[in-house]
């Protein structure tokens, strides 16, 4: 195992992070009164993040994933993905995407050194996209996943975060697709999270229940999945390629396997999603600071990682939005 131990004997290995605030869709459940004056333009740069990225890795970090807003509106993103690539001890790279702009970047940034792509989907209807994302964009992203399915960034995962009267009725459709399309598809429980702090649970719809809607279809069986520590249950209909993963984080929180700290664009280091508490490296990079403070700040952030989160008893993020904290 690799990785620095953080309080609670848990090996962070895995950086996520946020190159971007900004995004080209609007999703309903992630802006959450997001103020276009809240975007922070003030972006580490790539240099600053490779900095970042290579001391966290002579710490243990092994596995990075470059995410927003929407990563692929940062100019040249594979220019940073090269840069990434360079850094030894790194040995994934992996980006999340709404997938608009995927099928015009999937080349480069697979050849500069991307390893595997998750791309957002929360329907296949594409006026439902519409009203989703806000924007009638639901062709560019299907060829988006088939651009990346082909030139090989597997596997390729779609994450569907699931709504109680949006869109909770495609959940077998989209279970289908991994007995007839070899789709690898998650179901991500809606997170309370935003800047407003009033979460609004009232459309969140259980894995449990995603689990039972979906065993229609056939006998579920566990799959290890390769993510290790990461956050999905994984199961396979059986003979089926795809997979089929829950995100919990409302009901079956999986904070004991964590193994992420996170960066945001603007150059905090987070140890947790669902937590505010933040360590600045932004400042310290740009003063010019060595080796030995940006470990310092990383192992002060590992330091603070809280045993688990409290989003199910309400206790959440207020500061930022998902879309500016990486999802
Ligand atoms: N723009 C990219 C995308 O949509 O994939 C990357 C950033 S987005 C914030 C990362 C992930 O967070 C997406 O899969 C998105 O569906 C998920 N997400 C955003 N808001 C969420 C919420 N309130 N609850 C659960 N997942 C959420
Ligand atoms: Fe943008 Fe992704 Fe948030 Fe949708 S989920 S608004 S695509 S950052």
């Amino acid at each position: 195992m690799t990785g620095i131990v953080d309080s609670w004997q848990r090996q962070i290995n895995y950086l996520r992070i946020s190159v971007t605030d900004r995004c080209n869709f609007n999703c309903i459940y992630c802006t959450d009164g997001l103020a276009p004056s809240a975007i922070n333009s003030d972006n580490l740069c790539y240099e600053e993040i490779a900095r970042v990225v290579g001391v966290a890795a002579d710490m243990g970090i092994t596995k990075v994933r470059l995410t927003g807003g929407e990563p692929l509106l940062r100019p040249d993103l594979s220019r940073l993905v090269g840069m990434l690539a360079q850094v030894k001890g790194i040995d994934d790279i992996s980006l999340t995407t709404n997938g608009m702009l995927l099928s015009r970047y999937a080349t480069e940034l697979k050849r500069a050194g991307l390893k595997r792509v998750n791309v957002s989907l929360d329907t296949l209807q594409a006026e439902r996209f519409g009203r989703i994302t806000g924007h009638d964009r639901l062709k560019e992203v299907l060829d988006g996943i088939e651009a990346a399915r082909r030139i090989g960034l597997n596997p390729v995962k779609i994450n569907m975060v699931v709504l109680k009267g949006i869109n909770d009725d495609e959940v077998i459709d989209f279970a289908r697709l991994t007995i007839a399309q070899g789709w690898h598809v998650r179901f991500i429980e809606y997170m309370p999270v935003g800047v407003r702090g009033e979460g609004d649970d009232s459309v969140v719809v259980s894995a449990a229940q995603i689990f039972e809607s979906i065993s229609v279809l056939g006998t579920l069986e566990p799959d290890e999945g390769e993510d290790g520590n990461g956050p999905a249950r994984y199961y396979r209909f059986t003979g089926a390629e795809g997979t089929i993963g829950f995100i919990s984080a409302m009901t079956e929180h999986f904070c004991r396997t964590c193994n992420r700290l996170r960066l945001t664009a603007d150059g905090q280091l987070r140890p947790c999603l669902l937590d505010d508490d933040e360590v600045d490296i932004k400042t310290v990079l740009r003063n010019g600071g060595g080796l030995k403070e940006l470990e310092g700040l990383i192992r002060r952030a590992v330091a603070i990682k809280q045993e688990q989160h409290h989003l199910a008893e309400g206790i959440g993020p207020g500061k930022r939005s998902m879309r500016q904290i990486g999802g």
